[in-house]
C-alpha cells in the first residue's frame, strides 16, 4: 500500500493536505487510522467560492497540524472578482491561523505580491510557501517573514532552473520536501501519479544539488517540519 511503499523509502512522516470540505473526512480518518499521517484543514484558491464555516471546527481536531493549503492563484486568466474572494479565504484562513496558533500552508501561483502583503498583514502566523515555484526574490521576503520555503518533485524536472536556484539558496533551517502528490512525480517517475514514497527521489535529489549528504538534509528537513507543524 501507498503507507508501506513510504515507510519502505524511510519518510517518517506524511501531513495530509485538506483543499475543500467534500473530502476532510476522508483526510481526518486517514490521520486517525495512522501514527505516522497528521492532516491539516482548510480551503485552496480554486475552491475559495466554497464556504468556509467549516473549517474552524476541525481545528481542534488532534490530528490538526495546521490551516490550509490556502492563498492565491492567479495563473489561469481569473476576474478581479475571483481573485477577491481568493482574497478574503486567505485573509480568513490566517485569521484562523492566528487565532488557533496554528502554521498556515500557502499555496501561490502568479500572485506574489498579494501573497506577501496578505501574509504580511499577520507577523505573528507562522507557514510554509509550498510546491514553490516563484522567484527567489519572492522567497527572500518569505523567508525574512520567518516562512518556510517547501521544495516539491518539481526540482527535479530539466526546465526548473528557476526552482533549482531557490532551491539551492534557502538556509537548510527553513527548508522543507513534498509530494504535491498526486501531481508533480519527480524524476525518475515523473508522468506516474505522485505518492509520498517519491519524496525520497526529490530528497535525494536536492542533496546532490546542495552538495550535502541525504542524511544530513533528510534529519534537518524532518526536524525542521517537527519545529514548525509540531506532531506530538
Ligand atoms: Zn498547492
Amino acid at each position: 500500500m501507498v503507507l508501506q511503499r513510504a515507510r519502505n523509502a524511510g519518510v517518517s512522516t506524511c501531513l495530509c493536505i485538506s483543499v475543500e470540505q467534500k473530502r476532510i473526512n476522508e483526510v481526518l480518518a486517514l490521520a486517525d487510522a495512522h501514527d505516522d499521517v497528521w492532516a491539516s484543514v482548510g480551503v485552496h484558491p480554486d475552491a475559495a467560492a466554497e464556504s468556509l464555516d467549516w473549517i474552524e471546527a476541525n481545528l481542534s481536531h488532534p490530528r490538526v497540524l495546521a490551516v490550509g493549503e490556502t492563498g492565491l492563484d492567479y495563473l489561469h486568466d481569473i476576474t478581479n472578482e475571483a481573485k477577491l474572494r481568493q482574497q478574503q479565504a486567505f485573509d480568513f484562513q490566517l485569521q484562523l491561523a492566528l487565532k488557533h496558533r496554528l502554521p498556515i500552508i500557502v499555496h501561490t501561483r502568479n500572485a506574489q505580491a498579494d501573497t506577501l502583503a496578505l501574509m504580511g498583514k499577520y507577523p505573528e502566523v507562522e507557514g510554509v510557501l509550498h510546491c514553490f515555484t516563484e522567484s527567489w526574490d519572492m522567497a527572500e521576503q518569505a523567508l525574512e517573514m520567518g516562512y518556510y520555503i517547501s521544495i516539491s518533485g518539481i526540482v527535479t524536472f530539466k526546465n526548473a532552473e528557476n526552482v533549482r536556484e531557490v532551491a539551492r539558496q534557502v538556509p537548510i533551517e527553513r527548508l522543507l520536501i513534498e509530494t504535491d502528490a498526486p501531481w508533480l512525480a519527480p524524476v525518475p517517475n515523473r508522468g506516474k501519479d505522485n505518492e509520498p514514497a517519491f519524496v525520497a527521489d526529490t530528497a535525494k535529489f536536492l542533496a546532490e544539488l546542495r552538495d550535502t549528504s541525504l542524511s544530513a538534509l533528510a534529519a534537518q528537513t524532518s526536524a525542521n517540519f517537527n519545529t514548525l507543524f509540531k506532531p506530538s
